[in-house]
């Protein structure tokens, strides 16, 4: 057990237990920093690093920088951050298994155990992202929509099926659950673990705090609970997965002092979105955010997760609320054992990071304050989530918006009556084949530059099998009626999302007021796609036992799965009449949901208009069938006798929520709900699976192959050496984005990927996504730098995936003209004459979201080095992580002030076995002419253990080859 600052110490776990946890009051009394002034999240971050100082990984220096944080000059350094454990969700977690899958092969192939591939901390997949509302509105719903489910992702789930059944520290939650982040929340988090160690010659227990990463954005939830976790990319859970750091750089932490308490009619989704606006405003983007102060404690959990959850929205990369006897008390009320709840309080008293800060106690970088009393209810939207609009004010700003020019963010439409209604007579019947197809493409269409989540949209978007699907079934998706529809109808009203449903408060008070709308004979129009979707079956419990599912019911919000949902985009096809009408007449429709992102085309390709808001707004804005008006003063609709009825008529008291709150959470049902997935679930066993400790690699699957990263793998490591006779592949200019260098929508049938899916009998409307082909390399690969949007500067005027093909360094072959030619087809050329490549690029190369496949495809493609005159944080490593030099230009440099145009051999010089990171090496530039060049660019490793992952080939690699080592 590491111990260099002697920090270990002894400690009463409760219930009889005795353990041992790193000390960061230790820490301060031997002057290693004011630690008692530090956040309570930067303090979580410190003890890891302390913990796992081994002086390579995470060295001392790393210990005291973190302990020395000034709050108002925090050190620009990166932090090695061992995190106790890893979420997935399915999207994202499926190429990371596919990689665990080939280490195994290789270690067997090597002669070795290959059971010594495990996660070396627990790892926990929950199925979540699949689920599309395909049915609604009928008590058959859930039922359908998880057939359909099973039916699309089967070999995915068969793949998924094999590693639960293969890894030991991997934990595989099965679709039909919840959502990652509720799961997370109400069953998976700790608040502290242990482990069994050898300290001072016996046998002990080491206590740390529950910390993670996930492949997910919205991970940030359980910061809620005093769990420090935020969203990566696939590498860096990978690395975290393997006991690799995850490294960030110092934040600045922004205090928000938290005072007075909510008022009557205001929920936490208000004040999420509140929350939201605020702290846009205030630049929160790569900061820590901690609330603090009496009015954080007097919220609780799920309120503060909500808060946590909606972190990527305001920027931050945490809304950290510390552990106090309200984090304790939910622990308790969720299930957890007494054990578990002793330990976690004793353990936050130990470290003295017990109880919510107050005013004054912490030193914080920034200051902010919010009156939870000035609060009012409000909507965010209609297209980004920081865009709060009072509730009183959202009919007119609608109405505006409607006529404002599109360029300053309204929606233009000019000299039409924005009143008109046009009829539309729902008659059930299911869509056509042609018009799924066209729906689905316009769904399948992704811009560059998009933020993650929207990899994960359109990943999930329906398929044309889902029209088949729709043809082939005997049941209708769709409800009848007649209905009439114009601007701002409201044609999607969800109540979605795990930033929400966690919440009980604002779950039971949509129940409530579709309770008193049905006890007035009130009911929702046929054009309103309603559904329900919680993030956990304890929300029925709750809603069962409290007798008020049926009166959502009654309104159409049936049960239609446990996931994401519309939450995702995966609201499922609206009526081919309604589509018709609003393409027809160009209509803005809206959505109403209560989900965290609305930007343009996430929640319905063809819904424009999308707003935010709590569950009971959502089932408010149901009935009302329209958002251009105003809900506090203009009657939602009429009753049965024809009165009109006013949202204040509907809205239930605080006091009715309590009192349904407490006749309906038991800590007996978490722990019924959360104990035996697989047998809850008929579908899921009913999946056919391989088993054994490999995996069997179908040669036939089109989702699942085996990566080549470990093909010819062995146990010698590379040395590092300059790379000579280089060729380009391409050169880029700016802001050359992830979702540049690897797709995560549309794959073209001319594309290289589109021409090998062809080649392998799969017609283009079975394509599917990249996003959906993750864990297949042959595919991804492929797609490397495919994007239609990408620009690459060797072949002026053209986008798209092309270059020009130079042939080697040397030789008859040489060409000072090139070949146009596809990336993928040039790579593929230079590979077998074993010319490396580089890549060119301007500043801020691999900005937008971690994408794993950015770094893992331009590494399939033989890229050695990408020289860029500044990186993107994350891919940089991602690059080293794959074993692909970065290098950075000085200032004022890049491929255009050097006039390369691609027609150049490079060659990097400097390099060896002894580099230090940040050293500055040599660029050397033959031109054509004859003219060379040499360019001082700086090694973009910056920490030692990178450079031993560079040593390796990759992280992957490393890994391999360490745990080989040690058996
Ligand atoms: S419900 Fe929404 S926020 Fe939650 S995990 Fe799913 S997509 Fe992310």
């Amino acid at each position: 057990m590491n111990d260099e600052f002697k920090t270990l110490k002894k400690f009463d776990a409760g219930n009889g237990r005795e353990g041992f946890l790193h000390s960061l009051p230790e820490l301060e009394t031997q002057g290693v920093g004011k630690i008692s002034r530090l956040p309570i999240s930067i303090r979580i971050v410190l003890e890891s690093v302390l913990r796992n100082c081994d002086g390579k990984k995470v060295r001392g220096k790393d210990v005291e920088t973190l302990a020395r944080w000034d709050a108002k000059k925090p050190a620009n350094e990166e932090i090695p951050f061992v995190v106790a454990r890893i979420v997935l969700q399915d999207f994202t977690g499926v190429p990371l298994v596919v990689d665990l899958a080939a280490m195994r092969s290789a270690v067997k192939r090597l002669g070795g155990d290959p059971k010594i591939i495990e996660p070396l901390v627990p790892v926990d997949l929950v199925v979540d992202h699949s689920v599309q509302v395909d049915f609604f509105g009928s008590a058959q719903a859930l039922r359908l929509n998880l057939e359909m489910e099973f039916k699309r992702n089967r070999e995915r789930y068969q793949f998924l099926k094999w590693g639960q059944q293969a890894f030991k520290t991997f934990q595989l939650i099965p679709p039909g659950i919840g959502i990652v982040h509720q799961v997370n929340l109400e069953y998976l988090a700790k608040g502290v673990l242990s482990q069994k160690s050898e300290i001072r010659g016996q046998r002990s227990e080491i206590f740390y705090p529950d910390t993670l990463v996930g492949t997910d954005s919205h991970t940030t939830m359980i910061n809620g609970l005093g769990v420090v976790g935020w969203g990566v990319g696939g590498i860096e859970a990978e690395a975290g997965m393997l006991g690799q750091p995850v490294y960030f750089l110092t934040p600045e932490v922004v205090g928000v002092h938290l005072s007075g308490r909510l008022k009557e009619g205001v929920t936490a989704t208000d004040l999420v979105l509140h929350i939201t606006q605020m702290l846009r405003a205030q630049k929160v983007v790569g900061k820590f955010v901690e609330f603090y102060g009496e009015g954080a404690a007097s919220l609780p959990v799920p309120d503060r997760a909500t808060i946590g959850n909606m972190s990527p929205e305001y920027g931050a990369t945490i809304g950290y609320f510390p552990v106090d006897q309200e984090s304790v008390n939910y622990l308790r009320a969720t299930g957890r054992s007494d054990e578990q709840c002793a330990a976690f309080e004793n353990y936050f008293r130990a470290q003295k990071m017990f109880g919510m800060p107050r005013k004054g106690e912490i030193d914080y970088s920034v200051d902010l304050e919010l009156d939870l009393g000035q609060v009012q209810p409000g909507v965010a939207g209609p297209k980004r989530p920081q865009d709060r609009i009072n509730l009183p004010e959202l009919g007119q700003t609608f109405r505006s918006l409607l006529q404002k020019p599109v360029k300053d963010g309204g929606y233009g439409i000019e000299n039409v009556d924005l009143d008109a209604k046009h009829p539309v007579q729902l008659n059930g019947s299911a869509p056509q084949d042609d018009e799924m197809a066209s729906t689905d493409n316009r769904n399948q269409g992704i811009e560059p530059g998009d933020e993650r989540n929207k990899v994960e949209m359109v990943a999930n978007r329906p398929t044309p099998d889902t029209a088949r699907e729709f043809k082939a079934s005997t049941a209708d998706p769709f409800r009848h009626g007649r209905s009439e529809i114009g601007h701002g109808s409201v044609l999607i009203a969800a109540i979605t999302s795990c930033t929400n449903t966690s919440n009980p408060s604002v779950m039971l008070a949509a129940g409530l007021l579709a309770k008193k709308a049905v006890d007035r004979g009130m009911r929702v129009d046929p054009a309103v796609k309603t559904s329900l979707a919680p993030g956990s079956r304890v929300v029925s419990d709750y809603l069962t036992k409290t007798g008020l599912q049926p009166y959502l019911d009654q309104l159409g919000f049936n049960l239609v799965g446990y996931g994401c949902t519309t939450c995702i985009g995966n609201s499922g096809p609206l009526h081919p009449k309604i589509e018709k009408a609003i393409h027809d007449y160009d209509l803005v429709a809206a959505s109403v949901l209560s989900g965290n992102r609305n930007f343009e085309a996430r929640v319905h390709q063809n819904i424009k208009a999308n707003f935010l808001m709590s569950p009971p707004l959502v089932v408010a804005f149901a009935l009302a069938g329209r958002v251009d008006l105003d809900l506090t003063k203009e009657p939602i609709g009429k009753d049965k006798d024809g009165k009109e009825t006013f949202l204040r008529d509907l809205w239930p008291s605080l006091k009715e929520v309590r009192d349904a709150m407490q006749s309906a959470l038991t800590p007996e049902v978490f722990r019924r709900l959360y104990r035996d997935f697989a047998n809850q679930n008929p579908k899921w066993n009913e999946i056919p699976s391989s088993t054994g400790d490999i995996y069997q690699w179908d040669e036939k699957s089109d989702y699942i192959h085996e990566p080549p990263f470990f093909k010819d793998f062995s146990m010698e490591v590379g040395k590092i050496e300059n790379i000579v006779g280089a060729r380009a592949l391409g050169i880029f200019g700016d802001s050359v984005t992830t979702d540049h260098i690897s797709p995560a929508g549309a794959i073209k049938a001319s594309s290289p990927a589109g021409q090998y899916l062809m080649s392998r009998g799969i017609k283009p409307e079975d394509f599917n996504s990249y996003g959906s082909r993750r864990g297949n390399d042959l595919v991804m690969t492929r797609g490397t730098f495919a994007n239609v949007r990408i620009k690459n500067l060797m072949v002026p005027g053209t986008e798209g995936g092309v270059t020009k093909y130079y042939g080697p360094a040397t030789g008859p072959a040489a060409s000072t003209s090139g070949q146009q030619m596809s990336i993928y087809d040039a790579a593929m050329k230079y590979q077998k004459d074993n010319v490396p490549l580089v890549i060119l690029a301007g500043h801020e190369y691999g900005t937008g979201s971690s994408r794993d496949w950015a770094a893992k495809g331009t590494r399939l493609l033989g890229v050695k080095a990408v020289i860029a005159a500044s990186f993107e944080r994350i891919h940089r490593s991602n690059l080293v992580g794959m074993g692909v030099l970065p290098l950075q230009f000085p200032e004022g440099t890049n491929a255009q002030t050097l006039n390369l145009d691609g027609s150049e051999v490079f060659s990097i010089t400097g390099l060896s076995d002894s580099i230090e990171p940040g050293k500055t090496v040599t660029l050397e530039i033959q031109r054509k002419n004859g003219g060379r060049d040499s360019v001082p660019v700086r090694l973009r490793i910056d920490t030692p253990i990178e450079i031993d992952y560079y040593r390796h080939g990759g992280i992957l690699q490393f890994v391999l080859r360490q745990l080989l080592a040690s058996k």
